[in-house]
C-alpha cells in the first residue's frame, strides 16, 4: 500500500472510530472525570487550591467543545463561591433569549462527614465521589455529545457552588444556585433537570417530590424515556422531599426535575463516599436519559 494510501486509511479509521464514540454517552470517560476531581481532593472551602484545581479542569475539559464559559463568582453566608456557566447555543440562535434548557450539577463537596459512624472521622471532608464528583461528571460527558453532535435547542450547563453547606453554621444548601438566580434573573429555561448523586452501583431515582410536586410533565416526559430505555435505575416510586438545587428554580417557577439516588446510601454525608462505590453503567444510564432528552426535544412535546 502506498503512503498516501495509507495515510488515507488512517484517517478513515480514525475518523470512523471517532464517529463511534461520539454516538453515546461513554460511562467510563464519566468514571474517568470523577477519578480526576477525586485527585484533587474534597472540593470544598477550607481547600482553596482543590476548588481552583477543578475549577480550572471543568474549564479545560470545556474549552475545546467550543462552550461559551463564563465564571460567575459571588459571596455569600461568610463565603465565597463560583458558579460556572457553559452554554452551547443553537446555531444562528440569540443566546441571550432563545428558547434553552438547563442541565446542573454541584461541583463542591461537603467540608464535614457529620454522618460517618466514627465520631473522631465528623469533622472531616466528605470525599464526594458521588455526593458531587458524579453529577459533574456526567455534565462533562454530556459536553462531548454535544459538540460532537449540535442539539436541537441551546443547552446549558451550570455547575453550582456551594451546594454542600447545608446546616453547617446555619447555613442553607443550594447557596450557589440561589446566587445564580439573583444574578441572572433574565435566565428562564424552559427546561431544566439536576444530576447529584448519580453513580453508585445500585442507582436508584424514585419520583423526588418537589419536582414530582411542581414540575410534573417534565418529570413525566423524563421517566418515559427511561422506561423506554429499559433504565432501571429509574423508579416509578414516590422518592422524598429533597432539598437540592431544583428547589430555588422551582421557587421562581422554572420547571426543574431532581434526579438524585434515595434512599440516600449509606456512605452519604461520611469520608467513604469514594469512587469504589461508583460504576459506570450507572452514569450511562442517567446520561441516556438526557441525552435522549435534549436531542428529541420539541418532538416530546408534540406527542
Ligand atoms: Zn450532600
Amino acid at each position: 500500500m502506498g503512503y498516501l494510501n495509507r495515510l488515507l486509511l488512517i484517517a478513515l479509521l480514525a475518523a470512523t472510530s471517532a464517529a463511534a464514540d461520539t454516538t453515546s454517552f461513554d460511562g467510563q470517560l464519566a468514571m474517568e472525570h470523577i477519578a480526576q476531581q477525586m485527585a484533587f481532593g474534597p472540593r470544598e472551602p477550607d481547600n482553596q487550591q482543590a476548588k481552583q484545581r477543578t475549577l480550572e479542569y471543568i474549564e479545560r475539559s470545556l474549552q475545546p467543545l467550543n462552550a461559551r464559559l463564563s465564571r460567575q463568582h459571588f459571596a455569600a453566608y461568610d463565603l465565597q463561591g463560583t458558579n460556572l456557566w457553559a452554554s452551547f447555543p443553537v446555531a444562528g440562535s440569540n443566546t441571550a433569549t432563545s428558547e434553552r434548557i438547563m442541565l446542573g450539577a454541584h461541583w463542591d463537596t461537603r467540608p464535614h462527614a457529620d454522618r460517618d459512624r466514627d465520631k473522631t472521622r465528623r469533622l472531616m471532608a466528605v470525599p464526594g465521589a458521588n455526593d458531587g464528583a458524579s453529577g459533574v461528571a456526567v455534565l462533562l460527558e454530556i459536553a462531548r455529545l454535544l459538540a460532537s453532535k449540535p442539539a436541537p435547542i441551546t443547552v446549558d450547563l451550570i455547575f453550582f457552588d456551594l451546594e454542600d453547606m447545608g446546616q453547617i453554621n446555619n447555613r442553607p444548601f443550594s447557596i450557589g444556585a440561589r446566587q445564580f438566580i439573583a444574578a441572572n434573573p433574565q435566565y428562564r429555561p424552559s427546561a431544566g433537570i439536576i444530576v447529584d448523586m448519580v453513580c453508585d452501583k445500585n442507582l436508584s431515582i424514585p419520583r423526588e417530590l418537589f419536582s414530582q410536586t411542581r414540575a410534573r410533565p417534565l418529570m413525566d416526559q423524563l421517566w418515559a424515556i427511561a422506561t423506554r430505555q429499559g433504565a432501571s435505575a429509574f423508579k416509578n416510586s414516590r422518592g422524598h422531599y429533597i432539598s437540592d438545587d431544583h428547589l430555588p428554580f422551582l421557587e421562581a417557577g422554572i420547571p426543574v426535575v431532581d434526579l438524585i439516588h434515595y434512599p440516600f446510601p449509606t456512605y452519604w454525608h461520611t469520608t467513604e463516599d469514594s469512587i469504589d462505590k461508583c460504576s459506570g453503567h450507572s452514569l450511562k444510564q442517567v446520561g441516556n436519559v438526557l441525552s435522549d432528552f435534549i436531542y428529541t426535544y420539541g418532538q416530546n412535546q408534540a406527542r
